[in-house]
């Protein structure tokens, strides 16, 4: 049984555990579960940490990961997912498509207690490549093969692309343009492999079977967004739109089969448009949890893409996004380093917690955090940061880690001036 299956009658004890670390009701969650709005990757051969992704929730935050056929060194992967886990990251995606890409995934799995996702495309396209030459030569058998293996092996969730069909393509052809082409490589590759076979996307044509062998284990079925737009002038075009109305009409067809679903979404967007975007994933998706990829909010920025998609995740959180996945300062340049992974993961937190601020209406910790900066209570403001080792190494640097203000007004600090004075001549302000 999944955790929707069960949730229909009691809560589970991952329903109890999401309630308690985000201090909701039980029977809130068991609902939500229940109605698909929230998901619990639970996967039976793989015990991880209990992490909750939907309505009402903190936004959570997912680390990719993973080999390209340019560099493939399974050590730096582990190091990436270690480091990944200890910055605070709620998921982590192995994208591997170099190397031995089931040796990496089964040494990162074993490394770290997150819940990992993959998109199995990549392995059975390059297990393909391996063996008869060329991606467009893979056998259908092989893609459900991939599936239930790493199903068996203890992944959490998958993006699966289903929602690209010949309606989708011939959508696409019907446009007639696409600025900055297709930039999933499972989208990529599974057009072609369609074009190349004059078939349907069996992950479209045979939908039942991909929630059959997922509910088996208790994956959620992320549905990928294959044809999401990679640049601002693609943004919700209509092919991207086309796949998303068939996501969201998938992810309905598989909570009712049972399954946990999720709908994923772009890409690159200019910030206007996320909100749309946000409304049009829950309103047709009957509020199935939306996982942003990004989003990039401009395309002329690289090297701060941690940046341009920051932005974009702290507004498409705060218009009720329920997770979204990091994005380095290497993006679109290289294969990310440990410490890309580390930025990302921070910068992507912090954008989590800011349209949290919004979304969940919590600004406790913030209004903690004035009240130290103005008592020059420096331990509790690196306690209260979101990355306490950088806060307290930035100031160290300075060389002033014991003085009372720092070296940014020096004998000017504001807050020294006034201290003490608050209680005497304005009482009752520290009080509130
Ligand atoms: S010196 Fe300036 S920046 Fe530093 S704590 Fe005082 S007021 Fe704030």
């Amino acid at each position: 049984m999944t955790q929707l299956e069960a949730a229909k009658s009691q809560p589970t004890e991952e329903i109890r555990t999401v309630a308690e670390s985000e201090g909701l009701d039980v029977e809130v969650i068991r609902r939500r579960v229940a109605s698909g709005k929230i998901v619990i990757p639970a996967n039976k051969n793989r015990k991880t940490r209990t992490v909750g992704i939907g309505k009402g929730l903190r936004t959570k935050v997912n680390a990719s990961i993973g080999t390209s056929t340019d560099i493939a060194d399974i050590d730096m992967e582990v190091e990436k997912a270690k480091v990944a886990e200890m910055c605070g990251a709620d998921t982590l995606m192995d994208l591997s498509v170099g190397g031995d890409i089931a040796k990496i995934r089964a040494a990162v799995m074993d490394a770290v207690s997150l819940p990992v996702g993959t998109v199995p495309l990549y392995e059975a396209f390059a297990l393909s490549i391996e063996k008869y030459g060329s991606a467009v030569d893979m056998p259908e058998e092989l893609l459900w093969e991939v599936i239930e293996r790493q199903c068996e092996e203890g992944v959490s969730f998958m993006a699966i692309h289903c929602g690209i069909n010949r309606m989708t393509i011939e959508r696409l052809k019907r446009q007639n343009y696409r600025y900055g082409g297709l930039v999933s490589k499972g989208g990529s590759y599974l057009t072609a492999w369609m074009l190349h076979n004059g078939k349907e996307n069996p992950l479209y044509e045979k939908f039942d079977r991909v929630v059959d062998i997922l509910k088996r284990y208790d994956v959620v079925l992320s549905l990928g967004n294959g044809f999401r737009a990679g640049a601002i002038h693609d943004s919700t075009d209509r092919v991207q739109i086309q796949e998303l109305i068939i996501n969201c009409e998938l992810a309905e067809i598989g909570r009712n089969m049972g399954c946990q679903t999720m709908v994923e979404g772009p890409g690159h967007i200019p910030i206007d448009e996320i909100e749309t975007n946000v409304i049009l994933e829950k309103r047709m998706s009957g509020e199935a949890p939306f996982y942003m990829l990004g989003p990039v909010t401009t395309d002329i920025a690289p090297g701060y893409d941690h940046i341009t998609s920051a932005i974009g995740a702290a507004l498409s959180s705060a218009y009720g996004t329920d997770f979204i996945c990091y994005v380095t300062p290497s993006e679109h340049l290289g294969l990310p380093f440990p410490e890309d992974v580390r930025e990302g993961v921070m910068v992507a937190r912090v954008a989590a917690y800011v349209g949290d601020m919004i979304k969940l209406k919590n600004r406790q910790r913030d209004k903690e955090m004035s009240k130290a900066r103005r008592d020059l209570d420096w331990q509790r403001q690196f306690r209260l940061a979101v990355d306490p080792e950088r806060a307290r190494e930035v100031k160290g640097r300075r060389g002033d880690g014991d003085e009372r203000s720092c070296t940014m007004c020096g004998k000017f600090c504001a807050s020294d001036i006034l201290a003490g004075m608050f209680e005497k001549y304005l009482e009752g302000s520290d009080k509130k």
